[in-house]
């Protein structure tokens, strides 16, 4: 198929992107894990990267998650992460995908996800969002609420902090986000955490460099983005 194709020759780039700069940085790159970002893009986009070995799909949108893992449910080890803004009462619906939530930013959010996982008797693995550049327009805890926010989501049941998230500053010098990513890293450090999700496709290069261990890769996966 031809989008598989596609998809699969776009891996194969991303592929010596994450090599090269683990190469520089000296890690092994089987350290780092790409979540691909399908917000916007169609079923068919999301088969398309599982034909060619894709395994981990993020997206952002409660409703729209809902909608993709309920047509592709018949793709049993296709696993999700949910990397936008969660409100509380879209809970319930991103239940039936088994997702991760990688933006957990409050505790009355850790709370509500606790009470819900032990509902079903689960577990739930799920990241702090923090929102390292202080963008007024963005979600995640600012970094000084870290320290208090670990301590809340380690003491509630059901619940497995993971690691920590971030939406960098978007620079056109990608060298320039370097500073919150080795932020976010020293973060996660301090409070032994061993997932940092961080890089996207402008800056995956200094994401890994500094650390990263998840990247969320969209564009440089399936190419621009459908208008909405
Ligand atoms: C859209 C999105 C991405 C992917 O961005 P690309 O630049 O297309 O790689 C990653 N993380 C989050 C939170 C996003 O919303």
């Amino acid at each position: 198929m031809a989008l598989s194709r596609d998809i699969a020759g776009a891996l194969e780039r991303l592929r010596e992107r994450i090599e090269r700069a683990c190469e520089r940085a000296g890690r092994d790159p089987s350290a780092v894990q790409v979540v691909a970002v399908t917000k916007g893009h169609p079923e068919e986009a999301i088969r398309a990267a599982y034909d060619v070995g894709v395994r981990v799909f993020g997206e952002n949108y409660a409703q729209e998650l809902a909608a993709k893992a309920s047509a592709l449910s018949d793709l049993a080890d296709l696993r999700w992460r949910f990397i936008g803004h969660l409100q509380r009462n879209k809970i319930k619906l991103i239940e039936r995908a088994r997702a991760t939530v990688d933006t957990v930013d409050s505790a009355r959010l850790a709370e509500a996800l606790s009470a819900r996982a032990a509902a079903k008797a689960m577990d739930l693995e799920v990241l702090l969002q923090v929102n390292v550049g202080d963008e007024a327009q963005k979600s995640g805890c600012a970094p000084e609420e870290v320290p208090r926010l670990v301590e809340a989501v380690r003491a509630l049941p059901n619940l497995e902090l993971r690691g920590l998230m971030t939406v960098a500053p978007h620079l056109d010098d990608a060298e320039a986000t370097r500073p919150f990513f080795a932020e976010l890293r020293q973060l996660a450090e301090a409070h032994q955490l061993p997932e940092l999700s961080m890089g996207m496709t402008h800056d995956l290069e200094q994401a890994v460099e500094e650390g990263a261990t998840m990247l969320r890769i969209g564009t440089a996966i399936f190419g621009p983005r459908p208008e909405p």
